[in-house]
């Protein structure tokens, strides 16, 4: 973190800060703002720059445009939100790069603001384009990356643009917090016990985050479809239940099965099995590792939610990332939501929990636990990436700012 500057280490009085920040959020059909966390964690960094009077310029993306133009995925909108939010004078120019939007920043005046219309209008955008990067970089003097949320991504913005800034770019202070709050983790600063808790579908997405936790936490516990390729590995019988399979995921688990630390990863006894994927499916409760043919594991079970609770209860620091069944079915809900309703008990009783990944965040919203929450990361994707064995230095994002 010491080599990496931040926007603590530059006074922006009469700078231009380019700032790339990650005003992705969810909108409703009225392009109304339905969760604005990832706007209010970028507004410190705004502030600051402000308070200095700095000028600013935002960039960011929006949706998956690919590379075409169109009203639905407009930044145009944020206007308004802005300046309402910031009371300072926000403007709006529907190009991100040419000679309009160059004269635009040169209007600006000390403290005000310039969003740029979404950068995935651009196809070069995605694709590491120096041209595109080298047009964006006439519109700043210093350049500020706090888009955690694309931290992982080898796009223009994010690892092409810095390079045209020389010492001048630095991170925000959303990305500072989540970089530093993610460490408690992957070099296991926490408070122990520390108990990271990962689901979801997708091992693949997740098991070299294990390959790397298990030298630094406590426990770690597995719930959802990546529970089964464990299972498999044990001999374990799991009927039709999902399982991601290829050659690398089963090296690597047949790393962690070697690993001395084997015995802190806790998998679930019993799931909640149904004999078809639909929330109206017959259902039984079944050990894990004898699922009969023709049914599928949902939910984890009543037996591990409580050891899994328990086990929550106890600690100090929780991560947690991916839900522990189906949640989405209401039927198979119940696993996820009791595990939301622990790790909000414990954080209220001391406990620091850091929560990342769209569905364990919903989770969290659907039983209004989330404001309980320590801190939940703005990006999922570029948490689990994080956190993968050696990774948090070179994430793209942070490699381009060193
Ligand atoms: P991921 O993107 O890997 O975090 O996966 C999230 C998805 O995993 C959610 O949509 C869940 O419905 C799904 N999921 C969780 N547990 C299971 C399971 N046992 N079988 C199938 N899908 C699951």
């Amino acid at each position: 973190m010491k080599e990496i500057k931040t926007v603590n280490d530059f006074n922006f009085e009469n700078q231009t800060a380019l700032i790339r920040v990650d005003f992705n959020v969810p909108i409703n059909e009225y392009y109304e703002i339905i969760d604005d966390t990832r706007i209010q964690y970028s507004i410190p960094t705004i502030q600051k720059i402000i308070s200095e009077k700095g000028k600013i310029v935002l960039i960011s993306h929006f949706g998956r445009p690919k590379g075409i133009s169109s009203k639905t995925y407009s930044l145009k909108f944020l206007t308004h939100y802005l300046y309402k939010k910031l009371k300072i004078n926000v403007f709006f120019h529907e190009n991100c790069i040419g000679e309009t939007v160059v004269k635009k920043v040169n209007e600006l005046k000390n403290g005000e603001i310039l969003l740029l219309e979404n950068l995935r209008f651009y196809k070069e955008e995605e694709r590491e384009d120096k041209n595109f990067a080298y047009e964006l970089s006439k519109l700043g003097d210093i350049y500020v990356n706090d888009a955690f949320g694309v931290a992982h991504r080898f796009h223009t913005s994010i690892t092409i643009l810095p390079k045209f800034f020389g010492k001048k770019k630095c991170i925000g202070l959303l990305m500072k917090k989540e970089i530093q709050l993610l460490g408690q983790f992957s070099y296991g600063k926490g408070k122990r016990p520390i108990t990271a808790l990962l689901g979801g579908a997708k091992i693949s997405s997740k098991i070299e985050v294990i390959e790397n936790l298990i030298d630094f936490a406590d426990y770690i516990l597995i719930g959802g479809g990546m529970s089964y390729p464990f299972i498999k590995m044990k001999g374990g019988m799991i009927g039709n239940s999902m399982i991601e399979k290829d050659q690398i995921i089963e090296k690597t688990l047949k790393k962690i099965f070697f690993n001395k630390k084997m015995n802190i990863i806790h998998l679930p006894k019993d799931v909640i099995i149904a004999d078809s994927f639909k929330n109206e499916a017959n259902t039984k409760i079944s050990p894990i590792h004898s699922i009969p043919n023709g049914w599928m594991g949902l939910d984890i079970g009543p037996f591990s939610i409580k050891k899994f609770c328990k086990i929550i209860e106890k600690s100090k620091t929780i991560l947690w990332n991916g839900p522990v069944g189906v949640f989405e079915f209401s039927n198979f809900s119940l696993g996820t939501r009791l595990i939301a309703k622990s790790i909000a008990n414990t954080t209220e009783k001391g406990a620091f929990s850091l929560v990342g990944g769209g569905d364990s965040i919903a989770a969290l919203k659907m039983e209004k636990y989330d404001k309980k929450i320590s801190y939940l990361s703005t990006g999922g994707g570029a948490m689990l990436a994080s956190l993968k064995k050696n990774k948090i230095k070179i994430l793209p994002g942070i490699n381009a700012i060193k």
